[in-house]
């Protein structure tokens, strides 16, 4: 049998029929939230291979191009990578000066920005004046966890779509259960999490964003009033914390995250995010 190419966009067969139907009027920009890291960077990659696989029924997911692209060494395919570290302005002025020029294969040039929210403030700025007028011959995809974690404007600018969330993020982050029971203890007994993010490289970048991510979905499921019981986080925010307050955390979150952009240590993003809420505990409800 014939070797296969991006496979793991099978598992978002919804997300899959919208970017088949998307090729035929292809957005400037394409913003791909939700799912997991690893789902939102294997769509990005099928989308490069809809917009460039020469075969009838593109993308074939057998033919060298989609192969170049599924390794991403593809000549049109520009990736900037924010998963390890922040995406700086150097590699952004660098790509647009690429965009010049007509892609090689007289396909789509598609510019990856994975993991937006890792475009430092300068960054994201530069690549504002790409998404507004993007040369012919250029499509933007960029991917975030939530559209909330980047820049607005850069969302406005782009045609969302939403990937299946998943109640466990476990693949992305395998200590993230762990980290959100500590969490909890600390928030109700003001103890039992520092001793654990003090320990010398306990924590990583990509954990803490899970963390955060978490927080945000239950800090919103507590203001909406729509956890599921078993949503503790959800159930103590709303047992603690007065509903005036959710706004401020909610911003506690987009400061914890742009932390982590600045390559603030993950370990000291978190006692800080942590001991925020637990101050907003102890004001308690009312
Ligand atoms: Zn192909």
């Amino acid at each position: 049998m014939a070797q296969t190419f991006l496979p793991a966009s099978d598992h978002q067969p919804r997300l899959k029929g919208y970017l088949d139907r998307l090729g035929t009027a292809v957005p400037a920009s394409l913003l791909l939230e939700g799912g997991r890291e690893p789902e939102r960077r294997a769509l990005a990659l099928y989308w490069a291979a809809r917009l460039n696989c020469l075969q009838a029924e593109a993308p074939c997911r057998h033919c060298p191009t989609c192969q170049q692209i599924a390794e991403e060494i593809f000549r049109d395919l520009i990736v900037l990578d924010g998963r390890q570290e922040s995406i700086r302005i150097d590699p952004v002025r660098t790509m647009r000066r690429e965009l010049a020029s007509r892609p090689e294969y007289g396909g789509t040039r598609v510019i990856l920005i994975h993991e937006a929210q890792s475009l430092t403030q300068e960054a994201a700025n530069a690549l504002l004046k790409s998404l507004e007028e993007p040369p012919p011959g250029n499509a933007f995809v960029l991917t975030a966890p939530q559209r909330q974690w980047i820049l607005p404007t850069l969302v406005s600018r782009s045609w969302v779509l939403t990937l299946n969330w998943h109640a466990d993020t476990a693949e992305e982050a395998p200590e993230l259960e762990q980290w959100v029971e500590r969490l909890l203890a600390f928030w109700v007994r003001s103890q039992g999490l520092f001793e654990h993010t003090g320990r010398k490289g306990s924590l990583d970048r990509l954990t803490v964003e899970a963390v955060i991510a978490r927080c945000q979905r239950e800090l919103l499921a507590a203001m909406t009033q729509s956890a599921q019981p078993e949503a503790k986080m959800a159930s103590l925010f709303r047992e603690r914390i007065a509903p005036a307050t959710f706004p401020v955390l909610d911003q506690t979150l987009h400061k914890a995250q742009e932390a982590l952009q600045h390559n603030v240590n993950p370990a000291l993003v978190l006692d800080w995010l942590a001991l925020q809420f637990w101050r907003a505990t102890r004001r308690g409800p009312e």
